[in-house]
Protein backbone atom coordinates (compact mmCIF):
# COMPACT_ATOMS: atom_id res chain seq x y z
CA UNK A 1 0.00 0.00 0.00
CA UNK A 2 2.53 2.29 0.91
CA UNK A 3 4.35 1.00 -1.95
CA UNK A 4 1.20 2.22 -4.30
CA UNK A 5 0.99 5.39 -2.53
CA UNK A 6 4.63 6.17 -3.24
CA UNK A 7 4.53 5.19 -6.63
CA UNK A 8 1.42 7.14 -7.43
CA UNK A 9 2.70 10.18 -6.06
CA UNK A 10 6.22 9.52 -8.31
CA UNK A 11 4.41 9.55 -10.95
CA UNK A 12 2.45 13.05 -10.17
CA UNK A 13 5.60 14.75 -9.03
CA UNK A 14 6.96 13.64 -12.57
CA UNK A 15 4.10 14.24 -15.10
CA UNK A 16 5.29 16.36 -17.71
CA UNK A 17 4.60 20.09 -16.92
CA UNK A 18 1.76 20.70 -19.19
CA UNK A 19 1.86 24.29 -21.30
CA UNK A 20 -1.66 25.88 -21.27
CA UNK A 21 -1.51 26.72 -24.56
CA UNK A 22 0.00 23.48 -26.05
CA UNK A 23 -1.60 20.96 -23.85
CA UNK A 24 -4.83 20.63 -25.89
CA UNK A 25 -6.13 17.10 -25.93
CA UNK A 26 -6.54 14.57 -29.34
CA UNK A 27 -9.24 14.93 -31.76
CA UNK A 28 -12.35 14.66 -30.46
CA UNK A 29 -13.77 11.52 -31.94
CA UNK A 30 -10.77 9.83 -31.59
CA UNK A 31 -10.28 8.97 -27.98
CA UNK A 32 -6.51 6.60 -28.86
CA UNK A 33 -4.55 9.32 -30.83
CA UNK A 34 -3.24 12.02 -28.26
CA UNK A 35 -0.85 14.93 -28.72
CA UNK A 36 2.54 14.42 -27.02
CA UNK A 37 3.51 16.58 -23.89
CA UNK A 38 5.37 19.61 -24.82
CA UNK A 39 7.95 18.92 -22.20
CA UNK A 40 9.63 16.29 -20.51
CA UNK A 41 8.89 17.32 -16.95
CA UNK A 42 12.12 18.65 -15.70
CA UNK A 43 11.16 21.67 -13.40
CA UNK A 44 13.95 23.36 -14.48
CA UNK A 45 13.22 24.21 -17.88
CA UNK A 46 9.68 22.48 -18.36
CA UNK A 47 9.61 23.29 -22.38
CA UNK A 48 12.47 20.89 -22.74
CA UNK A 49 11.85 17.90 -24.30
CA UNK A 50 9.02 16.36 -25.55
CA UNK A 51 6.22 13.48 -24.55
CA UNK A 52 5.23 10.55 -27.05
CA UNK A 53 8.58 9.45 -28.64
CA UNK A 54 12.20 8.59 -28.31
CA UNK A 55 14.34 9.79 -30.90
CA UNK A 56 17.40 7.16 -32.15
CA UNK A 57 19.43 8.85 -34.76
CA UNK A 58 19.55 12.52 -35.88
CA UNK A 59 21.04 13.45 -39.61
CA UNK A 60 21.85 16.97 -39.60
CA UNK A 61 22.77 18.22 -43.30
CA UNK A 62 23.94 21.89 -43.69
CA UNK A 63 25.73 23.87 -45.40
CA UNK A 64 27.17 27.32 -43.24
CA UNK A 65 28.56 30.22 -44.91
CA UNK A 66 30.68 32.56 -42.45
CA UNK A 67 30.37 35.67 -43.95
CA UNK A 68 26.67 35.77 -44.28
CA UNK A 69 26.20 33.71 -40.99
CA UNK A 70 23.31 31.42 -43.24
CA UNK A 71 22.53 28.14 -42.73
CA UNK A 72 20.60 26.25 -45.00
CA UNK A 73 19.67 22.82 -43.65
CA UNK A 74 18.20 19.77 -43.50
CA UNK A 75 17.67 17.17 -40.16
CA UNK A 76 16.46 14.16 -40.45
CA UNK A 77 15.24 12.74 -37.05
CA UNK A 78 14.16 8.91 -36.39
CA UNK A 79 12.13 8.11 -33.48
CA UNK A 80 10.03 5.49 -32.43
CA UNK A 81 6.65 6.71 -30.74
CA UNK A 82 5.67 6.16 -27.12
CA UNK A 83 2.22 6.34 -27.51
CA UNK A 84 -0.32 6.96 -30.80
CA UNK A 85 -0.07 10.19 -31.34
CA UNK A 86 -1.93 12.90 -33.69
CA UNK A 87 0.62 15.52 -32.79
CA UNK A 88 4.24 16.15 -30.96
CA UNK A 89 6.42 18.91 -30.44
CA UNK A 90 10.38 18.98 -31.47
CA UNK A 91 12.27 21.59 -29.90
CA UNK A 92 13.29 24.12 -31.87
CA UNK A 93 14.48 27.92 -32.11
CA UNK A 94 16.33 28.16 -35.61
CA UNK A 95 15.42 29.93 -38.26
CA UNK A 96 12.35 29.89 -40.85
CA UNK A 97 11.07 26.20 -42.04
CA UNK A 98 10.48 25.87 -45.60
CA UNK A 99 9.49 22.42 -45.52
CA UNK A 100 8.58 19.34 -42.99
CA UNK A 101 7.86 16.12 -43.60
CA UNK A 102 6.48 12.86 -41.65
CA UNK A 103 6.96 9.85 -43.11
CA UNK A 104 7.18 11.30 -46.74
CA UNK A 105 4.05 12.94 -46.31
CA UNK A 106 3.89 16.68 -45.86
CA UNK A 107 2.95 17.47 -42.18
CA UNK A 108 1.23 20.95 -41.10
CA UNK A 109 3.35 22.84 -37.81
CA UNK A 110 3.18 25.98 -36.22
CA UNK A 111 5.59 27.49 -33.96
CA UNK A 112 5.03 28.67 -30.56
CA UNK A 113 8.12 29.97 -28.71
CA UNK A 114 10.57 27.55 -28.45
CA UNK A 115 8.03 24.81 -29.42
CA UNK A 116 7.90 23.27 -32.75
CA UNK A 117 4.13 21.56 -32.97
CA UNK A 118 3.87 19.17 -35.81
CA UNK A 119 0.85 17.60 -36.88
CA UNK A 120 1.36 14.50 -39.34
CA UNK A 121 -0.91 13.43 -42.27
CA UNK A 122 -1.21 10.26 -40.82
CA UNK A 123 -1.67 9.26 -37.28
CA UNK A 124 1.55 7.66 -35.86
CA UNK A 125 1.14 4.27 -34.36
CA UNK A 126 2.68 3.35 -30.57
CA UNK A 127 6.10 1.88 -30.62
CA UNK A 128 6.16 2.41 -34.69
CA UNK A 129 9.17 3.98 -36.14
CA UNK A 130 8.72 7.18 -38.07
CA UNK A 131 10.94 9.94 -39.48
CA UNK A 132 10.58 13.57 -39.48
CA UNK A 133 12.44 15.85 -42.38
CA UNK A 134 12.68 19.74 -41.33
CA UNK A 135 14.15 22.05 -44.27
CA UNK A 136 15.32 25.44 -42.48
CA UNK A 137 17.36 28.42 -43.55
CA UNK A 138 18.64 31.44 -42.05
CA UNK A 139 20.58 32.59 -39.29
CA UNK A 140 20.78 30.12 -36.25
CA UNK A 141 20.39 32.05 -32.86
CA UNK A 142 22.54 33.23 -29.82
CA UNK A 143 20.71 32.00 -26.86
CA UNK A 144 20.48 33.33 -23.35
CA UNK A 145 20.66 31.73 -20.46
CA UNK A 146 19.44 31.99 -16.80
CA UNK A 147 23.02 32.57 -15.85
CA UNK A 148 22.98 35.20 -18.45
CA UNK A 149 26.05 33.38 -20.49
CA UNK A 150 25.49 32.69 -23.77
CA UNK A 151 25.16 29.56 -26.06
CA UNK A 152 23.49 27.76 -29.27
CA UNK A 153 24.90 28.73 -32.88
CA UNK A 154 27.65 31.93 -31.91
CA UNK A 155 29.39 33.62 -34.93
CA UNK A 156 33.32 33.80 -34.53
CA UNK A 157 35.60 35.91 -36.91
CA UNK A 158 35.95 33.01 -39.02
CA UNK A 159 33.14 30.44 -38.27
CA UNK A 160 30.66 30.03 -35.39
CA UNK A 161 31.33 28.72 -31.83
CA UNK A 162 28.68 26.19 -31.13
CA UNK A 163 27.70 25.03 -27.78
CA UNK A 164 24.88 23.64 -26.03
CA UNK A 165 24.92 22.89 -22.35
CA UNK A 166 21.59 23.31 -20.80
CA UNK A 167 19.37 24.65 -23.91
CA UNK A 168 21.36 25.71 -27.12
CA UNK A 169 21.10 22.58 -29.43
CA UNK A 170 17.69 23.32 -30.95
CA UNK A 171 19.30 27.04 -31.91
CA UNK A 172 20.34 24.60 -35.07
CA UNK A 173 18.58 21.24 -34.30
CA UNK A 174 15.37 20.48 -34.21
CA UNK A 175 15.14 18.02 -31.57
CA UNK A 176 13.92 16.65 -28.10
CA UNK A 177 15.95 18.69 -26.43
CA UNK A 178 16.67 16.72 -22.91
CA UNK A 179 19.46 14.95 -21.77
CA UNK A 180 17.47 11.80 -21.27
CA UNK A 181 17.39 11.12 -25.11
CA UNK A 182 19.97 10.13 -26.18
CA UNK A 183 20.27 9.98 -30.00
CA UNK A 184 23.16 8.91 -32.62
CA UNK A 185 23.86 11.49 -34.65
CA UNK A 186 25.60 11.80 -38.47
CA UNK A 187 26.51 15.66 -39.23
CA UNK A 188 27.45 16.30 -43.18
CA UNK A 189 28.45 20.27 -43.16
CA UNK A 190 29.64 22.01 -46.24
CA UNK A 191 31.55 25.16 -45.78
CA UNK A 192 34.00 26.85 -47.65
CA UNK A 193 37.04 25.77 -48.95
CA UNK A 194 39.68 26.56 -46.19
CA UNK A 195 37.40 26.36 -42.93
CA UNK A 196 36.90 23.11 -40.99
CA UNK A 197 33.84 21.91 -39.70
CA UNK A 198 34.44 19.81 -36.44
CA UNK A 199 31.96 17.63 -34.94
CA UNK A 200 31.08 15.03 -32.50
CA UNK A 201 32.46 11.45 -33.24
CA UNK A 202 34.42 10.44 -36.01
CA UNK A 203 35.38 11.77 -39.58
CA UNK A 204 34.55 9.70 -41.91
CA UNK A 205 35.14 11.86 -45.09
CA UNK A 206 36.21 15.15 -46.11
CA UNK A 207 35.56 16.28 -49.88
CA UNK A 208 36.23 19.36 -51.73
CA UNK A 209 34.73 20.19 -55.05
CA UNK A 210 33.90 23.88 -56.48
CA UNK A 211 35.56 26.10 -54.03
CA UNK A 212 33.45 23.95 -50.58
CA UNK A 213 34.27 21.76 -48.44
CA UNK A 214 31.47 18.72 -47.16
CA UNK A 215 32.73 17.42 -43.92
CA UNK A 216 30.98 14.37 -42.43
CA UNK A 217 30.98 13.63 -38.60
CA UNK A 218 29.68 10.50 -37.32
CA UNK A 219 28.72 9.87 -33.70
CA UNK A 220 28.25 6.34 -33.33
CA UNK A 221 27.52 6.05 -29.46
CA UNK A 222 24.44 7.73 -27.71
CA UNK A 223 24.71 11.21 -27.19
CA UNK A 224 22.78 13.50 -24.51
CA UNK A 225 21.56 16.73 -27.23
CA UNK A 226 23.32 19.23 -25.26
CA UNK A 227 26.78 17.68 -26.38
CA UNK A 228 26.06 17.98 -30.03
CA UNK A 229 28.64 20.53 -31.62
CA UNK A 230 29.62 21.33 -35.09
CA UNK A 231 31.79 24.35 -34.47
CA UNK A 232 33.39 25.78 -37.68
CA UNK A 233 36.65 28.30 -38.30
CA UNK A 234 39.81 28.28 -39.42
CA UNK A 235 41.83 25.73 -37.46
CA UNK A 236 45.53 23.82 -37.26
CA UNK A 237 44.24 20.19 -36.88
CA UNK A 238 46.49 17.94 -35.77
CA UNK A 239 45.51 13.73 -35.14
CA UNK A 240 47.46 11.23 -32.47
CA UNK A 241 45.93 8.26 -30.11
CA UNK A 242 45.75 7.53 -26.92
CA UNK A 243 47.97 5.11 -25.04
CA UNK A 244 44.65 2.54 -25.33
CA UNK A 245 44.66 3.19 -29.21
CA UNK A 246 41.48 5.90 -29.11
CA UNK A 247 42.08 8.41 -31.85
CA UNK A 248 42.40 12.05 -31.29
CA UNK A 249 41.49 15.18 -33.73
CA UNK A 250 42.31 18.60 -32.37
CA UNK A 251 41.41 21.71 -34.24
CA UNK A 252 42.97 24.53 -32.97
CA UNK A 253 42.77 28.13 -33.83
CA UNK A 254 46.03 29.36 -35.43
CA UNK A 255 45.57 32.44 -33.18
CA UNK A 256 45.78 30.39 -30.04
CA UNK A 257 47.85 27.32 -31.56
CA UNK A 258 51.41 28.68 -29.43
CA UNK A 259 49.36 29.50 -25.78
CA UNK A 260 47.62 26.05 -26.42
CA UNK A 261 50.52 23.74 -27.81
CA UNK A 262 51.18 22.30 -24.25
CA UNK A 263 48.33 21.56 -22.77
CA UNK A 264 47.02 19.91 -26.16
CA UNK A 265 49.51 17.97 -26.16
CA UNK A 266 48.33 16.18 -22.43
CA UNK A 267 45.12 14.96 -24.13
CA UNK A 268 46.03 11.46 -24.45
CA UNK A 269 48.43 11.68 -20.71
CA UNK A 270 45.18 12.79 -19.77
CA UNK A 271 42.74 9.78 -21.02
CA UNK A 272 45.30 7.27 -20.34
CA UNK A 273 45.56 8.57 -16.15
CA UNK A 274 41.26 8.89 -15.65
CA UNK A 275 41.08 5.18 -17.69
CA UNK A 276 43.11 4.02 -14.71
CA UNK A 277 40.83 5.40 -12.45
CA UNK A 278 37.53 5.50 -13.88
CA UNK A 279 37.61 2.80 -16.50
CA UNK A 280 37.43 2.59 -20.50
CA UNK A 281 36.90 5.77 -22.17
CA UNK A 282 33.99 5.49 -22.96
CA UNK A 283 33.74 6.81 -26.74
CA UNK A 284 35.57 5.68 -30.14
CA UNK A 285 37.28 8.71 -30.42
CA UNK A 286 38.76 12.05 -28.72
CA UNK A 287 39.81 15.26 -29.33
CA UNK A 288 39.57 18.75 -28.48
CA UNK A 289 38.36 22.10 -30.27
CA UNK A 290 40.40 25.36 -29.22
CA UNK A 291 38.51 28.47 -31.14
CA UNK A 292 38.62 32.22 -30.14
CA UNK A 293 34.51 33.06 -28.66
CA UNK A 294 35.89 35.94 -26.11
CA UNK A 295 31.84 36.68 -25.45
CA UNK A 296 31.37 32.58 -24.51
CA UNK A 297 34.11 32.41 -21.73
CA UNK A 298 33.59 28.89 -20.76
CA UNK A 299 34.23 25.81 -22.00
CA UNK A 300 32.18 22.55 -22.91
CA UNK A 301 32.51 18.98 -22.50
CA UNK A 302 31.05 18.34 -26.19
CA UNK A 303 30.93 14.45 -26.50
CA UNK A 304 34.47 13.41 -27.53
CA UNK A 305 35.16 16.56 -29.26
CA UNK A 306 35.15 19.49 -25.73
CA UNK A 307 35.13 22.91 -27.07
CA UNK A 308 37.13 25.68 -25.28
CA UNK A 309 36.50 29.36 -26.03
CA UNK A 310 40.16 30.53 -25.20
CA UNK A 311 43.40 28.66 -24.74
CA UNK A 312 43.08 26.29 -21.96
CA UNK A 313 44.38 25.55 -18.72
CA UNK A 314 45.47 22.52 -18.43
CA UNK A 315 43.10 21.59 -14.91
CA UNK A 316 40.17 22.84 -17.54
CA UNK A 317 41.35 20.51 -20.57
CA UNK A 318 41.27 17.71 -17.74
CA UNK A 319 37.86 18.61 -16.16
CA UNK A 320 36.66 18.62 -19.53
CA UNK A 321 38.08 15.11 -20.27
CA UNK A 322 36.16 13.69 -17.39
CA UNK A 323 33.28 14.91 -18.61
CA UNK A 324 33.37 12.41 -21.13
CA UNK A 325 32.82 9.72 -18.53
CA UNK A 326 30.70 12.16 -15.70
CA UNK A 327 28.46 14.00 -17.86
CA UNK A 328 28.51 12.88 -21.65
CA UNK A 329 28.54 8.88 -20.81
CA UNK A 330 26.49 8.70 -17.79
CA UNK A 331 24.56 11.70 -17.81
CA UNK A 332 21.74 13.59 -15.62
CA UNK A 333 17.95 12.97 -15.78
CA UNK A 334 17.43 16.35 -14.29
CA UNK A 335 18.99 19.54 -14.34
CA UNK A 336 19.01 19.67 -10.78
CA UNK A 337 21.54 17.04 -10.65
CA UNK A 338 23.99 18.99 -11.94
CA UNK A 339 26.55 17.90 -9.64
CA UNK A 340 27.09 14.38 -10.80
CA UNK A 341 28.58 16.41 -13.61
CA UNK A 342 30.42 19.06 -12.36
CA UNK A 343 31.23 18.09 -9.00
CA UNK A 344 32.85 14.25 -10.91
CA UNK A 345 34.51 16.56 -13.51
CA UNK A 346 36.06 19.30 -11.01
CA UNK A 347 37.09 16.04 -8.68
CA UNK A 348 38.81 14.48 -11.63
CA UNK A 349 40.41 17.90 -11.86
CA UNK A 350 41.96 18.19 -8.40
CA UNK A 351 43.06 13.90 -8.78
CA UNK A 352 44.62 14.95 -12.03
CA UNK A 353 46.52 17.86 -10.34
CA UNK A 354 47.49 15.48 -7.92
CA UNK A 355 49.18 13.18 -10.17
CA UNK A 356 50.83 15.74 -12.06
CA UNK A 357 52.85 17.23 -9.03
CA UNK A 358 50.55 19.97 -8.15
CA UNK A 359 48.33 20.22 -4.73
CA UNK A 360 47.07 17.21 -3.17
CA UNK A 361 42.80 16.68 -3.51
CA UNK A 362 43.36 17.01 0.66
CA UNK A 363 44.86 20.62 0.22
CA UNK A 364 42.43 21.80 -2.75
CA UNK A 365 39.51 20.29 -0.63
CA UNK A 366 40.49 22.37 2.57
CA UNK A 367 41.67 25.63 0.63
CA UNK A 368 40.21 28.80 1.43
CA UNK A 369 38.97 28.54 -2.05
CA UNK A 370 36.92 25.50 -0.99
CA UNK A 371 36.00 24.08 2.53
CA UNK A 372 38.69 26.85 4.26
CA UNK A 373 35.36 29.58 3.55
CA UNK A 374 34.03 31.18 6.21
CA UNK A 375 30.74 29.69 7.51
CA UNK A 376 28.73 32.92 6.70
CA UNK A 377 29.96 32.95 3.12
CA UNK A 378 27.08 32.91 0.56
CA UNK A 379 28.24 29.69 -0.76
CA UNK A 380 27.49 27.48 2.22
CA UNK A 381 23.71 28.88 1.14
CA UNK A 382 22.85 26.77 -1.78
CA UNK A 383 21.69 23.13 -2.00
CA UNK A 384 24.13 21.43 -3.69
CA UNK A 385 21.71 18.78 -5.76
CA UNK A 386 19.47 21.73 -6.14
CA UNK A 387 21.18 24.69 -7.30
CA UNK A 388 18.71 26.72 -9.47
CA UNK A 389 18.88 27.28 -12.97
CA UNK A 390 20.70 30.26 -12.41
CA UNK A 391 23.49 28.52 -10.56
CA UNK A 392 23.64 25.94 -12.27
CA UNK A 393 27.05 26.08 -13.39
CA UNK A 394 28.24 28.28 -10.28
CA UNK A 395 30.10 27.66 -7.39
CA UNK A 396 28.16 25.38 -5.56
CA UNK A 397 27.83 22.25 -8.03
CA UNK A 398 31.75 22.70 -9.13
CA UNK A 399 33.34 22.61 -5.58
CA UNK A 400 30.85 21.81 -3.22
CA UNK A 401 30.03 18.68 -5.68
CA UNK A 402 33.76 17.39 -5.99
CA UNK A 403 33.80 18.74 -2.02
CA UNK A 404 31.34 16.22 -0.86
CA UNK A 405 32.93 13.32 -3.38
CA UNK A 406 36.28 13.90 -1.44
CA UNK A 407 34.54 13.95 2.20
CA UNK A 408 32.99 10.58 0.69
CA UNK A 409 36.09 9.04 -0.10
CA UNK A 410 37.49 10.05 3.50
CA UNK A 411 34.22 8.37 5.39
CA UNK A 412 34.38 4.86 3.29
CA UNK A 413 37.93 4.71 2.02
CA UNK A 414 40.01 4.34 -0.85
CA UNK A 415 39.39 1.07 -1.89
CA UNK A 416 35.71 1.46 -1.70
CA UNK A 417 35.72 4.90 -3.37
CA UNK A 418 37.21 4.27 -6.55
CA UNK A 419 35.62 1.23 -7.03
CA UNK A 420 32.29 3.20 -6.75
CA UNK A 421 33.28 5.55 -9.21
CA UNK A 422 34.62 3.15 -11.54
CA UNK A 423 31.24 0.66 -11.33
CA UNK A 424 29.10 4.29 -11.48
CA UNK A 425 30.78 4.83 -15.26
CA UNK A 426 30.49 1.01 -16.23
CA UNK A 427 26.79 0.74 -14.64
CA UNK A 428 25.24 3.81 -16.30
CA UNK A 429 27.23 3.65 -19.17
CA UNK A 430 25.22 5.83 -22.09
CA UNK A 431 22.63 6.07 -19.20
CA UNK A 432 20.89 8.54 -17.22
CA UNK A 433 20.88 8.90 -13.49
CA UNK A 434 19.71 10.91 -10.37
CA UNK A 435 21.58 11.78 -6.77
CA UNK A 436 19.11 9.04 -5.56
CA UNK A 437 21.05 6.23 -7.80
CA UNK A 438 24.20 7.82 -6.40
CA UNK A 439 23.61 7.57 -2.78
CA UNK A 440 21.73 3.90 -2.96
CA UNK A 441 25.27 3.09 -5.24
CA UNK A 442 27.31 4.53 -2.52
CA UNK A 443 25.63 2.87 0.15
CA UNK A 444 25.85 -0.52 -1.64
CA UNK A 445 29.56 -0.42 -2.43
CA UNK A 446 30.24 0.80 0.81
CA UNK A 447 28.01 -0.90 3.11
CA UNK A 448 27.61 2.41 5.43
CA UNK A 449 24.40 4.24 6.44
CA UNK A 450 25.01 7.65 4.43
CA UNK A 451 22.01 8.84 4.99
CA UNK A 452 23.32 12.01 7.27
CA UNK A 453 26.49 12.23 5.47
CA UNK A 454 24.49 12.77 2.17
CA UNK A 455 22.09 14.95 3.68
CA UNK A 456 24.31 17.36 4.95
CA UNK A 457 27.03 17.32 1.75
CA UNK A 458 23.99 17.50 -0.19
CA UNK A 459 20.58 18.61 0.87
CA UNK A 460 21.22 20.80 3.23
CA UNK A 461 21.84 24.40 3.73
CA UNK A 462 25.15 25.71 5.80
CA UNK A 463 28.87 24.55 6.15
CA UNK A 464 28.48 20.92 7.18
CA UNK A 465 30.84 20.52 10.15
CA UNK A 466 30.47 17.01 11.23
CA UNK A 467 29.50 14.32 8.65
ZN1 LIG B 1 32.12 21.00 -16.15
Amino acid sequence: RGTALAAALCVLASAPLAHPALAAPGKPGDPRHSAGAAGIGDPYFPAQGNGGFDVKHYDVAFSYDPATKRMDATTTITATATQDLDRFNLDFRGPKITDLNVDRHRASFRRDGQELVVTPRLKLKNRKSFTVVVKYAGTPPVITDPDGSIEGWVPTDDGAFVPGEPQGTPAWIPSNDHPTDKATFTFHATVPEGVTAVGNGQLLSQKTRKGRTTFVWDSTEPMATYLATVTIGKFKVATSKTPGGIPVYTAVDPALATQSAAVVARIPDIIGYFTSLFGPYPFASAGAIVDRAPNVGYALESQTKPIFSSAPSLSTMAHEIAHQWYGDSVSPKRWSDIWLNEGFATYAQWLWTEHNGGATAQQTFDSSDNYGRDAAAPFWQTVTADPGTADLFGDVPYNRGAMTLHALRGKIGDTAFFKLVKDWAAKHKYGNVSTADFIHQASSVSGKNLKTFFDVWLYRKGKPTTW
